[in-house]
């Protein structure tokens, strides 16, 4: 069914731009003829029509060699951000707002007024939320949610309250050689079992308003992009937390970049390669720590680890550096002797406490920002070792 299903949808688009574009060469070439040209300039008439219609490019769900998660294209439209990025509500001095950017991933909600640098957002959303295109008549939402790409399906969670996520779905892709995760949440319904193996554009589950902070007004998907940092989490969460149901698949041990960023850098460069595109991030603040066995991390991202190191030259600490939604961006040697993690580059707003500008992470002030608790958790579970334990499915 999965097959036809996505076949059909792609027919149609193809013979819908297919009849377009014959219709305007045509058109091209019948005013090239009735003007007294020859064959050769009608038919170049035709071809410039042709090429002049794919420079337009209508919006569709392809970003290069991915597609969007939903048929909402608005992302790839004119000013489309309002009519893609699912609005927050909130109360910001006094003012209710509805303010679609708080959809975008980032440091986007939570708005705090400096005296040094003015409204600085201080809470981080770290996926991009998907607006639903089409609801039935009682306001259900309808939008079917779609693999970005095949893979794996890694992990599906059925239990709306078990997860501030709700139900939600994570599928395994192997991208240049290492594993990133799409995550697709706040499901109404899941349509794939953990284990099995999926096509790009398989149906993965329907748009809803499972999971925390939401409501059927603003159902949406909210969908990450991610690397996985430990497979030796389940050790960290049981020492911090206290154990969770979704093993190695929850929140906690995955890192998202900008996904809506990358649908966009893959439209205008369909070749661009991932690790091009995140090795582009500016790093906002490094920690130094103490080396206390192989990084896991670099295992699974060689392109994380520096050139000519490798798990058994000797040095006696790391230096990583991360971006402000404390993405790794890779590491160096780090020549000093530690006894615990310290941050070796500072965030760069001065004046404004580190806590407002790297969600907890960091606190004090530039330039003397030092690890918050949650810093310390985060820098814990990426240097967690564990011996073959690894809690994840992997295939590879
Ligand atoms: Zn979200």
């Amino acid at each position: 069914m999965e097959f036809f299903n996505l076949q059909g949808e792609w027919l149609q688009a193809a013979v819908g731009i297919l009849a377009t574009l014959i219709a305007l060469g045509l058109l091209a070439a019948g005013f090239a003829l009735s003007a007294g040209g020859s064959p050769e300039q009608a038919r170049a008439v035709v071809e410039e029509a042709i090429e002049k219609k794919k420079e337009e490019r209508p919006a569709t769900v392809w970003a290069g060699p991915l597609r969007l998660p939903t048929e909402n294209v608005a992302l790839f439209e004119e000013n489309g951000g309002p009519q893609f990025f699912q609005h927050t509500s909130r109360d910001f001095e006094d003012e209710p707002m509805r303010p679609w950017e708080s959809g975008q991933y980032g440091f986007v909600r939570t708005p705090v007024r400096t005296e040094e640098q003015g409204i600085v957002y201080t809470r981080f959303h770290e996926g991009i939320d998907i607006q639903a295109t089409r609801r039935d008549e009682h306001g259900e939402p309808m939008d079917t949610v779609r693999a970005t790409d095949q893979g794996l399906v890694a992990y599906t969670n059925e239990t709306a309250d078990a997860s501030n996520y709700g139900k939600y779905v994570v599928v395994e892709h192997q991208w240049e050689g290492a594993p990133y995760y799409s995550l697709y949440a706040h499901l109404s319904e899941v349509f794939v079992n953990t284990g099995e193996r999926v096509r790009q554009g398989r149906r993965l589950g329907r748009v809803g308003y499972t999971g925390a902070g939401i409501n059927e007004p603003r159902a949406h998907v909210h969908f990450e992009l991610n690397v996985l940092i430990n497979d030796h989490f389940r050790r960290w969460i049981e020492k911090h937390f206290g154990g969770n149901p979704h093993g190695v698949y929850s929140g906690l041990n995955m890192r998202g970049f900008d996904a809506a960023g990358y649908f966009e850098a893959l439209r205008d460069d369909p070749d661009l390669k991932l690790t091009q595109f995140l090795q582009q991030q500016e790093p906002y603040y490094k920690v130094a720590f103490p080396r206390t066995g192989p990084l896991d991390l670099l295992r699974r991202y060689p392109w994380m680890r520096p050139e000519g190191v490798s798990d058994t030259t000797s040095f006696p600490s790391w230096e990583m550096s991360f971006t402000r939604g404390g993405f790794p961006l890779g590491v160096n040697p780090y020549d000093q002797q530690l006894s615990e993690p310290k941050v070796t580059m500072n965030p760069p707003l001065e004046g404004v406490s580190c806590m407002h500008t790297t969600y907890e992470h960091l606190g004090g002030v530039p330039p003397n920002c030092t690890l918050a608790p949650r810093g310390r958790r985060y820098i814990d579970l990426i240097t967690m070792q564990g011996a073959g334990e690894g809690g994840s499915r992997r295939a590879w």
